[in-house]
């Protein structure tokens, strides 16, 4: 491991993707390894720059876990100093406060709650289908399902779903401490000393054992959901094996406080799952929603590694926090990139990036 300092991490967060994510991998890395960071310029050129609800939530919820001194968490700050303390379970509840999503601020404080020696239960009301940000099968499928095949004990519930503008879904998770999983030991050095078993490998897709399509609609006509399926299923690419259909299912969300709709495809692998998914907003129609998802999944098929665009930039994280494994992805998107250049600040370690042949990326630590 190289040289590590314990000063303070000076992060533009306008560099790289220059969004909330930046923001969010910087809190969990300073959570994980006790590192403080100080970022300015946060979402300096985004429309609505500085934090918003979501984000501040985000800073919140990270302070609240690890104790954290905080300075500059107010709406619309472009700078936060952020000086974690020891990491702690117990029973956490917040709220972004808007339509901002839970899943973004779940992403921030899973992998501390998840890694820390201490059960956790979290409560997140807000947004849960957002554009631009994992939609919660998204975390449960996808993500979820790496971190268990990594050791990773941990069940999220959709108590209630919350869509664009109403927001006011619940999400509810237990992080059950299991006696063989892996857990951060308290020093600045968290990140090198787990012992992963299995850790994180994920190389191939194995044999596509389930393709489902799934239109989830509140307080909105099923027939939108009903013309997403049948547009889908008419302009969806091949799946790799031909002997399987595509399972379809209209899903009516009427908990949710306000309307929303939202159109999922869940691939189903061996080895790996993958989401894809496109909120349906006012003035796109229910056809261009499908075909947007259909495109979605002509990106993944066109190559065979089993990670797709928005898994590879929250595995970084996985990789870095766990301080092993390896996975291969598909192109690098700016949000990879990002965390490629942002993570070993935090751990010492710079990422291993291979190109293939195909296209396709070997991703690990050096
Ligand atoms: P930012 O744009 O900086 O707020 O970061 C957005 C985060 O949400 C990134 O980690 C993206 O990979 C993730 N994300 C965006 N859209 C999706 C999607 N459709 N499915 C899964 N993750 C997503």
């Amino acid at each position: 491991m190289a040289d590590f300092k314990q000063e303070t991490i000076m992060i533009d967060g306008s560099s790289g993707e220059g969004g909330g994510q930046v923001l969010r991998s910087a809190l969990t890395m300073a959570m994980l390894t006790g590192r403080p960071f100080s970022m300015e310029k946060i979402r300096a050129g985004r429309r609505r720059s500085g934090l918003l609800r979501q984000h501040l939530t985000c800073v919140r919820a990270a302070a609240a876990i690890c104790n954290a001194e905080v300075e500059g968490a107010t709406l619309g700050s472009q700078s936060l100093r952020f000086t974690p303390g020891d990491l702690q379970g117990g029973d956490f509840r917040f709220e972004v406060g808007s339509a901002g999503s839970t899943m973004l601020v779940l992403q921030t404080v899973l992998l501390p709650l998840a890694l820390c020696d201490q059960p956790a239960t979290l409560s997140i009301t807000g947004g849960t289908h957002n554009p631009a940000a994992p939609p919660f099968e998204f975390i449960t499928r996808a993500y979820l399902q790496v971190l268990r095949r990594a050791g990773l004990t941990l069940e999220a519930e959709l108590r209630r779903p919350g869509f664009m503008p109403a927001g006011g879904g619940e999400i509810f998770v237990d992080f059950s401490p299991a006696d063989d999983r892996p857990t951060v030991v308290q020093s600045p050095h968290k990140t090198s000393s787990i012992d992963v078993s299995p850790a994180l490998d994920l190389m191939t897709r194995g044999d596509l054992q389930k393709a489902s399509i799934e239109a989830l609609v509140a307080h909105l006509p099923t027939s939108i959901a009903e013309r997403e399926i049948a547009t889908f299923l008419k302009r969806a690419p091949g799946l790799p094996d031909p002997t399987l259909d595509w399972h379809t299912e209209v899903l009516r969300h009427d908990t949710s406080p306000g309307p929303g709709n939202a159109l999922l495809a869940t691939l189903s692998f061996e080895h790996v799952s993958e989401v894809f998914f496109v909120p349906g907003q006012k003035g796109i129609s229910a056809e261009k929603v499908a075909e947007r998802l259909a495109d979605e999944l002509r990106v993944y098929l066109s190559h065979d590694a089993p990670v797709g665009e928005h898994l590879t930039d929250q595995l970084l994280v996985v990789l870095a926090a766990l301080g092993r494994g390896r996975f291969r992805c598909g192109p690098i998107s700016s949000h990879a990139r990002t965390q490629l250049e942002l993570l070993p600040r935090f751990t010492g370690r710079r990422f291993e990036v291979i190109s293939r042949d195909d296209g396709t990326f070997d991703v690990g630590l050096e």
